[in-house]
């Protein structure tokens, strides 16, 4: 005999009680024991990649979460939650600042008033 045995995606727990079936495609509910959490165990996700890429990619145009929600129909805190996970994969702030090149590629303020005196309309800023 084969014994499969279901741990909670949440906490890790064996301790799971069936707990009735989805309404939508039957699918076995449990409830942990261990973490008071409940749902299927392989549950699919309702939006893929593309999709979620492709309404991420629709928000950056700067609509508002209400105009994404009405247009693609997914709720706000869906959206608002991408947005933290993506958040989450970039580097922090401060770690992205410390790391800007060295002064060299900052242009020195003759290199800046050699290239103002190149164009021929511009005025000059020392007064002559
Ligand atoms: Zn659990």
């Amino acid at each position: 005999m084969i014994q499969i045995t279901k741990t909670c995606p949440h906490c890790g727990s064996i301790n799971l009680v069936s707990n009735g079936h989805n309404k939508k495609n039957g699918k076995q509910k449990y409830r942990c024991n261990g973490c008071d959490k409940y749902g299927t165990l392989d549950a699919a996700p309702r939006y893929s990649e593309e999709r979620k890429e492709e309404i991420l990619k629709a928000y950056f145009e700067r609509p508002s979460m209400r105009g994404i929600e009405r247009v693609f129909g997914v709720a706000r805190q869906t959206v608002s939650n991408w947005l933290s996970q993506q958040a989450e994969k970039h580097p922090d702030l401060e770690a992205a600042l410390n790391d800007v090149p060295a002064e060299q590629d900052v242009p020195e303020y003759d290199e800046l008033q050699h290239f103002v005196k190149k164009k021929p309309k511009a005025v000059a800023l020392d007064g002559d």
